[in-house]
């Protein structure tokens, strides 16, 4: 089974505080899987440590102020072109990112207020067909079969 994650997730330290999100579930998935990890932010060109951004009326913004949609977009289209390439049997993501969040995301008050709604690259990659995964609702114990039938809708033939 070949998997596609959230880099954070494996323990990479992308995050915008130069942090992770190492994830006991989708270490577990990566024993015995193929995986492809990307991080979109880091592909679409911005530095890591970087100043937090949320996404404001559509428009990928910093905590500070400046416009980084661009970017955020240009590396939510890399990653479609390695998921049409790689065709993934399953996406994993991180949960609430402006990038990665599939079910929800902060609404761009820097406030720690959640709405409904993907980020760039999650979103991205759904409207193209790919069925991605919320990291928090990956099923416990590294259950296979599961998992399998929350990603089956990701292969492309
Ligand atoms: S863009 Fe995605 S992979 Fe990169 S740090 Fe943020 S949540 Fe993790």
């Amino acid at each position: 089974m070949k998997i596609m994650i959230s880099a954070c997730l494996a323990g990479e330290n992308c995050k915008y505080n130069s942090g992770n999100n190492r994830n006991e579930k989708v270490l577990q998935l990566m024993v015995e899987n193929e995986v492809i990890t990307v991080c979109p932010e880091q592909m679409g060109g911005l530095p890591t440590p970087r100043v937090p951004s949320e996404i404001r009326d559509g428009v990928v913004t910093t905590k500070d102020g400046r416009i980084v949609d661009a970017k955020f977009r240009a590396g939510a289209a890399k990653c479609l072109e390695i998921a049409r390439r790689e065709q993934p049997d399953l996406i994993v993501l991180q949960s609430r990112s402006p990038s990665c969040g599939v079910k929800q995301r902060y609404d761009g008050t820097f406030t720690g207020t959640l709405t409904d709604g993907a980020g760039v690259t999650a979103e991205l990659l759904m409207k193209n067909g790919f069925k991605c995964v919320d990291v928090e609702d990956l099923p416990g114990n590294g259950d296979l079969i599961l998992t399998l039938q929350m990603g089956r809708e990701n292969r492309r033939v």
